[in-house]
């Protein structure tokens, strides 16, 4: 029976105010006309498990997770995903009957985001970052059939550990970050997966400009602001360019249909979302 109770999803993270992911999912269940409310909602670390245990309590049909418990709401479920499992993060739960079940839909949403631009199985990428970001999208990568992934990446520990994970399914290599990264012939792809350019438009990762049209596209997943540096030079340079919203579009709608069961209507929410971007 329609009541007043709406059904509810939301956000836990620590710097919840910059989180733009509730104006364009609830611009979704606007559009769809389901009675569902996203709140974003600021959790400290040490607050967490109340916080997911108050979401037991209170019917929540699920929650995203941002920075920086992607990795610690892990111990407060109850089961993982197989991407969620591999990656070794969470950024959507998903209520399952009693169950809450983390999955990852970080790199999901990037290969969306990608797949509609290239077709990524035998491509060849040159992956820059080795955190929680770029190891969704290497995974991912891997199991899209990517025939070789480069990564860049300025921690050793970080970078091989990426490349050894993904190995059963893809070539992978670590390289280290020394001065100015070049982009070698034949890349497919450069992805820029470091937190570089994030809140600062003069900002770009090193990496030698001339050598950016080497790549058949350049992708940013920086997403504020949405024009990063790096994506301006390569577009200067006549590259094809694909920004960081597409793959929080997709990673957003994704958990969308984990929830509701319905595919949302991506334009809905990447006007909402630009709009909300907009300075
Ligand atoms: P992490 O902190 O987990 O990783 C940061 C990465 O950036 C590390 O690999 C780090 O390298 C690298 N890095 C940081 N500073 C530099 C530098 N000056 N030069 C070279 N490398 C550097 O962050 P996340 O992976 O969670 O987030 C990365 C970015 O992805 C953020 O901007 C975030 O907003 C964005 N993001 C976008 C999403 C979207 O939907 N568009 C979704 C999720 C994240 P090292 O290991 O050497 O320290």
């Amino acid at each position: 029976m329609p009541g007043f109770c709406p059904e509810l999803v939301g956000s836990m993270s620590e710097g919840a105010a910059g989180n733009p992911t509730g104006v364009m999912i609830e611009a979704a269940f606007a559009h769809h006309g389901l009675a569902w409310r996203y709140v974003n909602m600021e959790v400290a670390t040490a607050a967490l498990g109340d916080a997911v245990r108050g979401s037991r309590a209170t019917g929540f049909r699920g929650f995203n997770c941002s920075m920086p418990h992607k990795v610690a709401v892990i111990d407060h479920l109850d089961g993982l995903a197989p991407s969620a499992s591999v990656i070794g993060a969470v950024n959507c739960v998903v209520r399952d009957g009693e169950r809450l079940v983390g999955h990852n839909t970080d790199g999901e949403g990037f290969l969306r985001a990608l797949g509609e631009r290239v077709r990524v199985r035998g491509t060849r990428i040159v992956l820059l970052g080795a955190g929680g970001a770029a190891r969704a999208i290497a995974v991912e990568l891997g199991f899209a059939g990517a025939a070789e992934v480069t990564i860049v990446n300025r921690d050793e520990g970080r970078g091989t550990e990426l490349a050894e994970l993904i190995a059963a399914n893809t070539r992978a290599v670590w390289r280290p970050w020394v001065g100015d990264v070049v982009v070698p012939p034949g890349t497919d792809v450069l992805v820029n997966a470091t937190s570089v350019g994030l809140y600062a438009p003069d900002d770009r990762p090193a990496v030698d400009v001339a050598s950016l049209d080497n790549a058949g596209l350049v992708a940013d997943v920086v997403f504020n602001p949405v024009d990063t540096r790096l994506l301006r030079e390569a577009a200067a340079l006549g590259c094809a360019t694909l920004d960081g919203l597409g793959m929080l579009v997709h990673q957003g709608a994704a958990a969308v249909e984990r929830w509701a069961g319905v595919s949302p209507d991506r334009s809905v929410m990447r006007e909402a979302l630009a709009a909300a971007l907009t300075p």
